[in-house]
């Protein structure tokens, strides 16, 4: 590859690194880093079409004098279908960051705690935006440790139907209804112990993937 970075690119690719430190990830249009040391870089992942700007990147470390390690990296297909299921495979691999020897998917999913965390800004279309950011808190069965990770993380870990289970701040565990329980609800008109769930769930915020469903309330005092 012969392209040659510009000022711009290293001085825009320093500063980024500036903000990195051991342990933090970096993600990159359909590419994502991790600093694995100091001054070393690792790419954990890329998207098939994203093969030119990766090495555009390691071109750019080169120059600043950092280690660039993509020997390791996951290729996600450009397929949505296949790239979900390929980071679905990677995602099982996942250990925590603490303890290192306890898989993430051994540990309790089911219990996970959705903490907002309140507004992000972001750029989009229609300009700056504010968006609640969300984090989802597992404890480690290992150590112990509370694990933070993005929604989206945590739904290629947790797989859809946990995902959908959202256990309240009260305790209570709301699971939305696929569209098949909902025609046999309705067939046979029985709507008790469920609900339309909205924006707020007795006082406390809900998880954006919940809002909009139709779910099954099972209330912390009837668990056994
Ligand atoms: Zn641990």
């Amino acid at each position: 590859m012969s392209w040659e970075p510009s000022d711009v690119d290293i001085e825009w690719t320093e500063a980024v690194l500036d903000t990195l430190e051991p342990g933090k990830s970096w993600v990159e249009g359909e590419m994502t880093f991790l600093c694995t040391g100091e001054k070393e870089l690792s790419l954990v992942s890329r998207t098939e079409r994203s093969e030119e700007p990766a090495q555009r990147v390691g071109i750019v470390l080169q120059h600043l004098g950092w280690n660039y390690d993509d020997t390791q990296t996951s290729i996600i297909p450009d397929d949505p279908l296949e790239a979900m299921r390929t980071m679905q495979e990677v995602a099982q691999a996942w250990t925590c960051y603490a303890c290192e020897g306890v898989s993430l998917t051994d540990c309790d999913l089911d219990k996970a705690q959705w903490v907002n965390d309140g507004n992000h800004t972001a750029f989009t279309e229609e300009g700056l935006q504010e968006f609640p950011r969300w984090v989802v808190r597992v404890s480690c069965i290992g150590c112990g440790e509370e694990l933070n990770m993005s929604p989206m993380d945590y739904s290629l870990l947790a797989g859809e139907d946990i995902f959908y289970t959202w256990v309240t701040p009260l305790g209570d565990t709301l699971h939305a209804l696929d569209r098949q329980t909902l025609i046999e609800m309705a067939d046979l008109g029985d709507y008790s112990e469920t609900s339309i769930v909205g924006t707020i769930w007795e006082g406390h915020h809900v998880p954006p993937h919940m809002q909009g469903t139709y779910c099954s309330v099972t209330r912390s005092s009837e668990e056994e």
